[in-house]
């Protein structure tokens, strides 16, 4: 299906009304990367990092991963690759690590929360992405982050270990950039200062739609009852933002929907200028774009939103039959 809009590959997600969005592609595996190429995604927008830890039977060691995650930038050949730090946890469980007995483990003991608590694997693996990156840039995304001190405490051991490494007279990264994966609804309303200490922002839309509506996204009878184009989704969307704009940070949305048309043109409306897919999604979402006038497109949404529905799909949906 790719092939269809190989013709696009090299063209920008420009809207008619002059807009440009960045399509990038999530990746997670070294089998992943030539997508990148194929795709004409402009760079990985969120490396899931988990899988090298999931697949063996002890914590990899340093100069594994480094040489993996050189592999991946050596493969990406200077587009950017937003590695985000180890999601496990919740569903996620390591062989290597105890068992734990959680009753809600998506709101237990993982992701960062693990990092900030067994600090040895989270700087072993900031090293391992320093060492990854010398004399190229190093983007560095934290997964699940629900409050300001712990971005904080997270963005003090990378700092830490930058610092260490440069003791060490060892080359270094040509730039590094930090950010920050938004996945609770919490952080939308956290102090601008954490705003400002992120140089970028990924809205990771399949956990932070699963907060907002209290709908586990494993739980078959209730993981499609909310619809991402609700205008209460849309309304927490619109104040983050403006919360990133404020702070003038680049915001993108990494979750499933926005790799889906519909969903992906009105975040690109509402003023997302990233959006990081699935690679065979970047080509039918671009064709898209190009086709549309997005600030007709948010005056639409706009519109419906004030009316009062409960979704904007419909009125979306038949704009978009008109184009
Ligand atoms: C998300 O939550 O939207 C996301 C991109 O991360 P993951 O699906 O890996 O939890
Ligand atoms: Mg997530």
């Amino acid at each position: 299906a790719q092939d269809r809009y190989a013709g696009l590959r090299d063209l920008p997600a420009t809207g008619t009304c002059g807009t440009t969005i960045q399509l990038y592609m999530n990746a997670g595996l070294m089998a992943d990367l030539p997508s990148l190429e194929g795709s004409g995604a402009e760079g990985v927008g969120l490396f899931r990092t988990e899988l090298q830890f999931l697949i063996r039977n002890h914590v990899p060691r340093r100069a594994e991963l480094a040489g993996l995650y050189r592999r991946v930038l050596d493969n990406a050949q200077g587009k950017p690759v937003h590695f985000r730090t180890l999601d496990i946890g919740s569903d996620k469980v390591l062989p290597y690590m105890k068992p734990q007995d959680e009753p809600n483990p998506a709101m237990g003991w993982r992701a960062i929360r693990v990092g900030l608590d067994k600090r040895g694997i989270l700087r072993m693996q900031v090293q391992a992405l320093i060492r990854a990156s010398v004399g190229r840039p190093l983007h560095v995304m934290f997964p699940f982050v629900a409050d300001i001190t712990e971005y904080e405490a997270a963005y003090r051991i990378l700092m830490q270990e930058m610092a260490r490494e440069q003791r060490l007279g060892h080359e270094m990264p040509s730039d590094i950039r930090v950010g920050a994966m938004l996945e609770t609804p919490s952080l939308a309303y956290a102090p601008k200062k954490f705003f400002e200490m992120c140089d970028f922002i990924s809205v990771g839309g399949n956990d932070l739609k699963q907060f907002f509506f209290a709908a586990d996204r494993e739980n078959e009878r209730v993981r499609r009852r909310y619809d991402t184009l609700s205008t209460s989704f849309l309304a927490l969307l619109r104040q983050i933002i403006a919360r990133c704009d404020e702070a003038r940070v680049p915001l993108s949305f990494c979750g499933e929907d926005a790799g889906r048309p519909i969903e992906a043109l009105t975040f690109a409306a509402l003023g997302f200028r990233r959006l990081s897919m699935r690679p065979a999604s970047i080509g039918p979402v671009k064709h898209l774009i190009r086709r549309v006038d997005l600030t007709e497109l948010r005056a639409v949404i706009d519109e419906a939103q004030e009316s009062g529905l409960s979704s904007i799909r419909g009125p979306v949906t038949a704009w978009l039959a008109r184009q």
